[in-house]
């Protein structure tokens, strides 16, 4: 296959996004070899080559066209796609699906003495941040003026250099704030990883695999918690056992050979099957129980 034919898919070089789009992508049945400071892998059973990039540089690779596709937080994807608004290009990438990986939240947080009542106590601060598009739409719509410090990195430390009163940053689990003496007082946006894609058309041949690869992506999210459970049970309690397994939708009833008072029933469950429920099936009739990991599931 030519080169242009090829699809390419920007992702995290080195961080918090990389491994797990790596994984991501090995799920989805991609076969590659990654060598040590590499910038691409090429694909090896898929027409699919990775590009490994900054994730700040993914939306304009994705926007100049350099890349099909790209995996990237959606705080990046709002502070780009707010830059670019300003500038007043019209953003060229398309959201395709999130994916449930790379959780976090923008904050705004305030040294442990600071005396929050509300978005107002912002007024004339000095807030530190390396997303001003993300902060400037929250000040401007809570109608506060605020003085925004733009930095590259190490936003955490800016109130004790003196160079800021308060912080915008991103936060998963807090620890890094609470290091810092730092308190969560708002959450300005959610985010987690998301697929986008470019807007421009692309052959039948690329965007046949784009549909495949979502597909597969799709397959391999709902399948991580998913598990596969048989069981038998008395017929008298069917629609109380269907009751108690958890998150499955129509479950497949057998008759069980030679036990005309007994089905079989075979179940995927969306959610993990703990031994509470195991215990709970026992308790309302259920027997000969087994709980298997799902692989792979395509609908
Ligand atoms: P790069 O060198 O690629 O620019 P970076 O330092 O900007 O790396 P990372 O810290 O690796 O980026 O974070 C990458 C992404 O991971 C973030 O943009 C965000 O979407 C997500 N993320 C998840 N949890 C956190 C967190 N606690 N702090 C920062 N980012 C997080
Ligand atoms: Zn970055």
């Amino acid at each position: 296959m030519d080169k242009q034919s090829r699809l390419k898919i920007a992702i995290q070089k080195s961080g918090r996004l990389t491994d797990l789009s790596l994984d991501l992508l090995t799920r989805c049945g991609l076969k590659f070899s990654r060598g040590k400071d590499q910038l691409i892998c090429h694909g090896e059973n898929m027409p699919l080559d990775i590009l490994l990039v900054r994730d700040d540089d993914i939306p304009d690779l994705v926007q100049q066209d350099v890349a099909d596709l790209g995996i990237v937080g959606l705080n990046v994807i709002e502070e780009k796609r707010l830059s670019f608004e300003k500038a007043g290009i019209q953003p060229l990438f398309e959201q395709l699906m999130t994916l449930d990986h790379g959780r976090c939240r923008l904050c705004i947080a305030v040294p442990d003495e600071f005396k929050y009542q509300g978005a107002q106590s912002l007024q004339g601060k000095r807030i530190a941040t390396t997303y001003p598009n993300i902060l400037g739409n929250y000040l401007k719509q809570n109608k506060v003026n605020a003085e925004i410090v733009t930095l590259s990195g190490a936003v955490e430390i800016a109130p004790r250099l003196g160079r800021a009163d308060l912080i915008c940053d991103l936060v998963s689990t807090g620890a890094t704030l609470t290091a810092n003496h730092l308190t969560e007082v708002e959450t300005i946006l959610e985010s987690q990883a998301a697929i986008i894609r470019t807007p421009l058309p692309v052959s039948d041949s690329k965007q046949d695999w784009i549909h495949r690869l979502l597909m597969r992506v799709d397959g391999v999210q709902q399948v991580r918690e998913s598990k596969y459970i048989l069981l038998h049970a008395p017929r008298a309690k069917l629609e109380q056992i269907k009751q108690l397994l958890p998150g499955s939708e129509s479950p497949t009833i057998i008759p069980l050979e030679g036990h005309p008072d007994k089905v079989v029933i075979h179940a995927v469950c969306r959610e993990n099957v703990f031994w509470e429920t195991l215990e709970s099936l026992k308790k309302a009739g259920a027997s000969s129980m087994l709980v298997l990991p799902v692989e792979k599931m395509l609908n």
